[in-house]
């Protein structure tokens, strides 16, 4: 192995163990036999979609978990407080939303207690239980405060793709045609206009319910 070689194969080897290491910690789906699966929606709350999205929900009998960021929930608390009238989950992810993959314990622990006692503020005493990092981006330390916190960090199985407003059709076909039982769903309902996630999150919801699929939080999914 010459140097060139060398150098190549150990940044494909240090850039290879956090992505092993969040496979293996972090819950992405949860395998079970029942037709049940979990819609989460990230970088909440939002003033005008997040309200838009509870009422599909609350339309549909269905039950979402909401990745909150802290610097927003300190801005919009009334919203938060909406959600959990719906019976729906509340979590942490992060309070700047900024890649957390660089920054130190400590760093990553202020993400975390920043955002999780502006919850606390704005709901009175909800104590979020799960932990989803901006951009999914994840690496051994991130793992290691979360858990050292009793957070469980959650990814996610199907991307919904809504992020990028490829349009209604294309969101509604990408769910629609992987899903199965136990998988956690990718949605924002901040953002850029989310107005693609609402019409297709109406078309989706009913499909599901006519295949016989329940819409749970992810700590219903994970207790199943
Ligand atoms: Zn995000």
């Amino acid at each position: 192995m010459n140097w060139k070689t060398g150098v190549i194969a150990c940044a494909i080897f240090v850039w290879c163990i956090p992505g092993n290491i969040a496979t293996a910690t972090a819950v992405k789906r949860v395998p079970t036999d029942k037709k049940v699966v979990a819609l989460t929606f990230d970088d909440g709350p939002s003033a005008k979609f997040t309200p838009i999205i509870l009422e599909t929900l609350r339309e549909n009998h269905a039950r979402a978990t909401f990745f909150v960021i802290g610097s927003r929930v300190e801005r919009l608390p009334e919203v938060l407080t909406e959600e959990l009238r719906e019976h729906d989950e509340i979590a942490n992810h992060s309070f700047k939303h900024q890649i957390m993959t660089s920054l130190s314990e400590q760093r990553i622990y202020s993400e975390l207690s920043s955002t999780q006692q502006a919850i606390q503020e704005a709901t009175g005493s909800e104590q979020p239980l799960m932990f989803r990092p901006p951009r999914g981006r994840i690496n051994k330390r991130i793992l290691q405060v979360a858990e050292d916190h009793h957070y469980k960090v959650v990814m996610w199985s199907i991307d919904s793709g809504d992020w990028a407003n490829p349009g209604v059709h294309q969101i509604v076909k990408t769910v629609l045609s992987q899903v199965k039982s136990g998988d956690i769903i990718l949605f924002h309902d901040q953002g850029g206009s989310r107005r693609q996630t609402v019409t297709a999150l109406k078309q989706i919801i009913p499909v599901l319910r006519r295949r016989g699929y329940e819409f749970v939080t992810v700590s219903d999914l994970i207790s199943t």
